[in-house]
């Protein structure tokens, strides 16, 4: 054990009933192992704090097997190697990827639940971006859009239109065509997404009358729907519906702090109209299309590079110690722009 290589992690110690609690993680300071033939050093920069996250730490029917308990608490983030036997992975070299809730981790691809990604040599931009609008969020931002099959003309609904993933969607359907609604809430933040971000109108959810608000919004109706938060925003979208129109279900942030499994919540009320409207509705992940990544990366690089590209970050000073409860800022909609906790 290398005694000048302390570590300081969050593990997970029990299942959070509703938002996250003190006493669910805790932060536990471990020595690091001393480092072996193929594995390198990496310490942790920038943690990305996502929705997701909340879902990890659940005992849900999921797309992943929730975090163990007692176990490092899974998350993505991006770091810089500082000491290395592997040759793909020099000092000095910034990785990406599942690094987890952690100061320091062993970049070991047997250990690790995927391994990190070397990222380009200069970075093109600022470390942060490949976070966020080149990212996983911007990488989902395109694959919904494009599996949506938006045309031009046609009118595009998006919630939590100023977060990560909302807001380089929203520039996307433009850069498509397309008229783009935001939901965001408040004020600030609609006024953000139209003299910012370029979307034609935004409906403030936080607003009494937001329903009124979308109806005007949308006189021709909704032909997609790129769907973040579910809860009744999604259940009033879905009364919007025209026919033949397509629901981009990216995700639905307004249950993540239930249990998941089924039997909590009014869930939604108006999904016949899925069947009035001949509408179809698409789950997809970002995790399953690889193979698409620089595709969606080229094309993001493409619009940042041309000026038509705005992205905002959130970065949340305090090191490792804050990200539980930077957490909290995805669910309060304190967050503008992708979540970041700076580690080191
Ligand atoms: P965001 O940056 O959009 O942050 C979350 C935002 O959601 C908040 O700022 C808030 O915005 C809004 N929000 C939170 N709770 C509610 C609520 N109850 N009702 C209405 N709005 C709410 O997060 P991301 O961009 O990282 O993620 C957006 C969505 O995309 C999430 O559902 C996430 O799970 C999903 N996702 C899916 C992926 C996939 O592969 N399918 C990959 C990455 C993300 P406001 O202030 O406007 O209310």
């Amino acid at each position: 054990m290398s005694e000048s290589h302390a570590n300081r992690v969050f593990r997970l110690r029990r299942r959070p009933e509703g938002e996250l609690a003190d006493g669910d993680l805790e932060l536990v300071e471990e020595p690091m192992p001393d480092l072996e033939p193929g594995q390198a050093l990496v310490r942790t920069k920038l943690l990305s704090l996502d929705p997701t996250n909340r879902i990890w730490m659940s005992d849900m029917r999921a797309y992943m097997p929730p975090v163990p308990i007692g176990a490092v608490m899974r998350g993505l983030g991006l770091g810089e190697v500082i000491e290395s036997s592997r040759d793909d992975m020099p000092v000095g070299a910034t990785v990406s990827g599942f690094v987890g809730w952690q100061e320091l981790v062993l970049a070991d691809d047997s250990l690790l639940e995927a391994p990190l990604t070397v990222l380009p040599d200069p970075l093109p931009a600022p470390d942060s971006v490949f976070l966020g609008a080149l990212g996983h969020t911007g990488i989902t931002a395109f694959l919904g859009i494009d599996n949506s099959a938006l045309r031009e003309g046609e009118t595009i609904v998006i919630s939590a239109a100023c977060g990560a993933v909302g807001s380089i969607a929203g520039q996307i359907a433009k850069a498509r065509g397309a008229y783009v609604v935001g939901i965001a809430g408040g004020p600030e933040k609609c006024a953000h997404a139209v003299e910012v971000l370029g979307f034609d109108v935004c409906v403030d959810h936080r607003a009494p009358d937001w329903r009124q608000r979308l109806d005007a919004a949308t006189p021709d109706g909704i032909d997609v729907d790129f769907e973040n938060v579910g809860g009744p925003i999604m259940d009033y979208v879905l009364m919007r519906l025209n026919i033949g129109a397509r629901i981009a279900l990216c995700g639905m942030i307004a249950e993540y702090n239930s249990s998941g499994n089924g039997d909590e919540g009014p869930g939604l009320r108006n999904i016949s109209q899925l069947i009035m409207q001949r509408a179809t509705i698409q789950g997809f992940l970002v995790l399953d299309h690889a193979d698409r990544y620089e595709e969606a990366i080229g094309y993001l690089a493409g619009l940042l590079g041309e000026g038509r590209l705005h992205y905002d970050e959130t970065i949340v000073e305090g090191g490792l110690d804050v990200a539980p409860a930077a957490l909290g800022q995805l669910f309060s909609g304190a967050n503008m722009g992708k979540l970041l906790v700076r580690v080191s």
